[in-house]
C-alpha cells in the first residue's frame, strides 16, 4: 500500500515507537506477532464470525434521500451506529481481544475518555471471560456517568486517574504504567489509531472492515465502488482510517476528515489539531500535536468527548502533510445543528462526533451526480443531554 506502514513502522516523517525502555518487551513481543496473527485463516474466520453475529455486520449504507435533495448529489451514510455497543469502536475491541488471547494474555487494560472505548473494551471481555480493567480520569467520570455504571455492569474494573487535569491523557499514563507493571500476562487495548508502533497499523487493519464493505455495497448502489468524496470525523482518527484505507490508493477519491473546532479554531477552546498543531512526540509516536511553544502538550477542548484528543494518529499526520487528505473543523455550534437536522431529514439522532462529519456537509460544494459517503461513527442516545441542554427542549 502506497500509503500504509513501512517496514520501520513510519508513515513518511511520522509513526516509529517512542516508548520508555520499560515498555520495550510488550510492543516488541506485539510488533513480531501481529501481522502473522491477524492474517492466520483461523483468526481471519474468528474476528469475522463475530462481526457478523455479535457485532451486526456488515453495517448498512444508507442512501439517504433528503439529504441527497437538499446537498444536491447522493450521500450515503455508513451506518457505524448500528453496531453493537453503538459505535465504530467494537471492531477494534474485538480483534484485540482475539490478538491477546492468542498471545496468551490472562488481563486487559484500557483508557478511556468518553467512555465508548471503555465499554466496548468491557464488552469484550465479558464475551471472552478475561479480566478487565479500564483507566479513566476522575472528570471524565463524572462527566460520562453513564458509561462508568455500563462498564461496571459488564464487570470491568473501573480505575479514577487522579493526577494532573484528571481527564484522559491522565488515564493513558495511569494505563502505561500498569502494563510497565504486568508485562507478561497483560494486553493494552488502544481505542485508535494512536500511540507507538504496530498500534496505528492494526487498529486501521481492524477498522479497514468499514471500507471494505462501502465499496461492495456502493457497487450494488450505483454500479461504482469508488465515490467521488469520503468523509469522516477525526478524534484520533481511527473511524476516519477505517472509512479511507480501502480507498487511499484510489486516487480519485477525495477523503474528507473532519477535526472538531470546538468554540472556534481561533478561541482558545479547540480541538482543531490540524490547524494548531506542530509535529511532535504524543503517546508514543511522532505525529502533529497541539502544544506549547515548549513542548507540553495543550488541553484540548470540544463539546464532544470522543473528539477532544490533543493529537492525530501518524497516519493522519501523514495523509495531511502529503494532502492525499483534507482537514478541515467544524465548531460545536455547527455540529449540535447538523446533529437536529440529521434528527429531524433522516430520522437518526448521531452521535455529536459523527454529527462533525455531517455539518461539514454544508461547506462542500458538490456536482449533482456526486457519490459522498459518510462515516456515520456512533449514535447519539449518549449525547441527549447535551443535545437537550442546548436546543432548551
Ligand atoms: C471515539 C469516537 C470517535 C473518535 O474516535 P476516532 O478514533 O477518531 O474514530 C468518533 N465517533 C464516535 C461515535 C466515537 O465513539
Amino acid at each position: 500500500m502506497k500509503y500504509g506502514v513501512n517496514g520501520q513502522g513510519y508513515y513518511g516523517d511520522f509513526g516509529g515507537a517512542y516508548i520508555p525502555e520499560m515498555l520495550y518487551p510488550n510492543v516488541e513481543e506485539l510488533r513480531q506477532q501481529y501481522l502473522t496473527i491477524i492474517n492466520d485463516d483461523e483468526f481471519k474466520a474468528e474476528f469475522n464470525q463475530l462481526l457478523k453475529d455479535y457485532v451486526g455486520r456488515p453495517s448498512p449504507l444508507y442512501h439517504a434521500k433528503r439529504y441527497s435533495e437538499k446537498y444536491g448529489a447522493n450521500i450515503f451514510l455508513k451506518r457505524e451506529d448500528l453496531n453493537h455497543t453503538g459505535s465504530h469502536k467494537i471492531n477494534n475491541a474485538i480483534g484485540q481481544i482475539l490478538l491477546a488471547k492468542r498471545l496468551g494474555k490472562k488481563r486487559i487494560i484500557a483508557e478511556t475518555g468518553a467512555g465508548q472505548h471503555g465499554v466496548a473494551t468491557a464488552t469484550v471481555c465479558a464475551l471472552m471471560g478475561i479480566e478487565c480493567v479500564v483507566y479513566m480520569g476522575e472528570v471524565d467520570m463524572e462527566r460520562q456517568a453513564p458509561n462508568v455504571s455500563r462498564m461496571k455492569m459488564l464487570g470491568a474494573k473501573v480505575v479514577p486517574a487522579t493526577s494532573g487535569s484528571k481527564t484522559l491523557k491522565d488515564a493513558t499514563n495511569e494505563a502505561l504504567r500498569d502494563w510497565i507493571g504486568n508485562p507478561v500476562d497483560t494486553h493494552y487495548i488502544i481505542g485508535s489509531v494512536v500511540g507507538p508502533y504496530p498500534y496505528p497499523d492494526m487498529v486501521a487493519r481492524f477498522q479497514s472492515i468499514i471500507s471494505e464493505e462501502t465499496k461492495k455495497q456502493l457497487l450494488e448502489h450505483t454500479g461504482n465502488e469508488l465515490p467521488q468524496y469520503v468523509m469522516a470525523c477525526v478524534g484520533g482518527g481511527s473511524n476516519a482510517m477505517g472509512m479511507f484505507y480501502h480507498f487511499l490508493d484510489d486516487e480519485s477519491v477525495k477523503l474528507v476528515a473532519v477535526e472538531a473546532a470546538g468554540k472556534g479554531v481561533d478561541s482558545g477552546h479547540s480541538a482543531a489539531t490540524t490547524f494548531l498543531g506542530r509535529e511532535g512526540v504524543l503517546h508514543g509516536s511522532r505525529t502533529i500535536l497541539m502544544q506549547t511553544d515548549d513542548g507540553q502538550v495543550v488541553e484540548p477542548y470540544s463539546i464532544s468527548a470522543g473528539l477532544d484528543y490533543p493529537g492525530i494518529g501518524p497516519q493522519h499526520a501523514h495523509l495531511f502533510k502529503i494532502n492525499r487528505a483534507q482537514y478541515v473543523s467544524v465548531t460545536d455550534d455547527e455540529a449540535l445543528q447538523a446533529g437536529l437536522l440529521c434528527s429531524q431529514m433522516e430520522g437518526i439522532i448521531p452521535a455529536i462526533e459523527s454529527a462533525h462529519a455531517i455539518a461539514y456537509l454544508e461547506k462542500m460544494k458538490f456536482k449533482p451526480n456526486d457519490n459522498v459517503v459518510i462515516c456515520l461513527s456512533g449514535r447519539g442516545d449518549k449525547d441527549l443531554d447535551t443535545y437537550i441542554k442546548y436546543f432548551g427542549y
